[in-house]
């Protein structure tokens, strides 16, 4: 199809269930004709960490450190760490990001929340009145998909699992002006047999074969908390 993606992985282990499911996203995607882009953030050592290392050259303010004001102003004047310049430029280029991880305390692994973190620098993925449907990263599409170590009907009974969505689906994507995608939830690898998680992938092969038709979600408050 000519598309452009990147994936955006967080687990250590190549062998685990998430690394399968990286495995099988880059083969279904490249056998499209997509051209797929992987930020392996722990093979990369990726640095969760927003410090004034991130900035080359002179700071705005020396006196008094404020990091959202130090990368905007390095971003505007191209000062920003190598490394960030990297992953922008892969974000840039990409239709679809799909991020990839194990559910870490109801949220993102920290590696890959210091991507977010490091990554959509203010100038790059959104501005003063840029955000949400203005966001500076438009026509571009999202998805998260995760594992869990807790069973779907756990999920059920302790509450819906949309809830853990919204900061990262909204908070992040949607601010930037990205679209979400239905996100993928693989519940309790570790916990199935091994014919179930045979499924989960097969399901996840067979998703990304229509994935292009997909609609995003309506990424408002009623989607989450209805
Ligand atoms: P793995 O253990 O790698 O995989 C499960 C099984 O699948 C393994 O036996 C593996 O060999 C097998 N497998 C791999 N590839 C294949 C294949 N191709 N075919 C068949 N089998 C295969 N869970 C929650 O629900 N909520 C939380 O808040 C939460 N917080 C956590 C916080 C921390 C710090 C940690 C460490 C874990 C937390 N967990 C939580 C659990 C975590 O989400 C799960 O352990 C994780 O999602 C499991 O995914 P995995 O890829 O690591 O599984
Ligand atoms: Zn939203």
């Amino acid at each position: 199809s000519g598309k452009k993606v990147l994936i955006v992985y967080a687990h250590q282990e190549p062998k685990s269930f998430n690394g399968s499911l990286l495995k099988i996203a880059v083969e279904e995607l490249t056998k499209q004709g997509c051209s797929v882009t992987v930020s392996d953030l722990y093979a990369m050592q990726f640095e969760p960490r927003a410090t004034r290392n991130d900035i080359v050259g002179r700071l705005h303010n020396p006196e008094a450190f404020n990091y959202g004001v130090e990368t905007w102003e390095a971003y505007k004047r191209g000062g920003l760490s190598k490394d960030l310049v990297e992953e922008q430029k892969k974000v840039q280029e990409a239709d679809l990001l799909i991020f990839q991880f194990p559910l870490f305390w109801f949220n993102m692994p920290a590696i890959l929340k210091g991507w977010m973190d490091r990554v959509l620098v203010q100038g790059f993925a959104y501005d003063l009145s840029k955000a949400y449907d203005g966001g500076l990263l438009q026509d571009k599409l999202s998805l998260f998909s995760f594992t869990t170590g807790g069973t779907k009907e756990k999920y059920a009974i302790r509450g819906d699992i949309r809830y853990l969505l919204w900061p990262m689906q909204h908070g992040i994507m949607h601010f930037c002006g990205v679209k979400v995608l239905e996100p993928h939830i693989c519940y309790a690898p570790e916990k199935v047999s091994e014919e179930k998680r045979k499924e989960m992938l097969t399901a996840w092969s067979q998703r990304l074969k229509t994935l292009w038709k997909e609609e995003p979600i309506d990424c408002s408050p009623e989607w989450y908390f209805k």
